[in-house]
């Protein structure tokens, strides 16, 4: 029963870096499709020219990029690591959709929640009274007590395992076990 030591594995810092690159690249390959995709239009349609199209193209594109530049670097910054507990759980209907609520507190007193449209895993995975490590870079909760489990989620890519498994089959991030 503890929290993990395999938090401090690199892969997971390999996994981080990787997802700001992929959200820079994606954000980079629709810049080039924006401006592309203008021109283009601006060459082939009678509707608008160039190189009025290609300014729009150009301002939609330049779009793109900041926000692929936004969604890279908002996940570079850290959030805090924090311990806490299983308050509350709580299941809400509404508008005729049910969602499954865990609520966590941590030692300052701050209240954080886990909310699942449908699906009750994660409401059956957690107990009340149970301690958590919220991890920051993962933007994951871990469990002190895992050894009730049956299950485990991936804290870098939240896939679902068998407690036997050590390495995600999806991320290959280790399991924090
Ligand atoms: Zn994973």
């Amino acid at each position: 029963m503890s929290y993990s030591q395999k938090i401090s594995d690199p892969r997971f810092d390999q996994y981080l870096k990787n997802t700001r690159d992929y959200r820079y690249q994606f954000g980079f390959i629709l810049t080039i499709v924006a401006v592309v995709g203008f021109y283009i239009y601006g060459e082939t349609s009678s509707d608008m020219d160039n190189p009025e199209a290609l300014h729009i193209g150009l301002g939609i594109g330049g779009m793109f990029f900041l926000i692929g530049l936004y969604a890279a670097f908002s996940g570079k910054k850290n959030a805090p690591t924090w311990d806490g507990e299983v308050v509350e759980k709580e299941i809400v209907k509404k508008n005729g959709r049910t969602y499954f609520v865990v609520y966590f507190e941590n030692e300052k007193g701050n209240r954080h929640e886990i909310s699942a449209e449908k699906d009750p895993t994660l409401y059956d995975y957690y107990k009340i009274g149970e301690k958590v490590r919220y991890h920051g870079k993962l933007k994951s909760y871990e469990k002190f007590d895992k050894s009730h489990d049956d299950i485990i989620f991936c804290n870098a890519c939240a896939f679902m395992h068998d407690m036997e498994e050590h390495i995600c089959q999806n991320c290959g991030c280790p399991l924090l076990k």
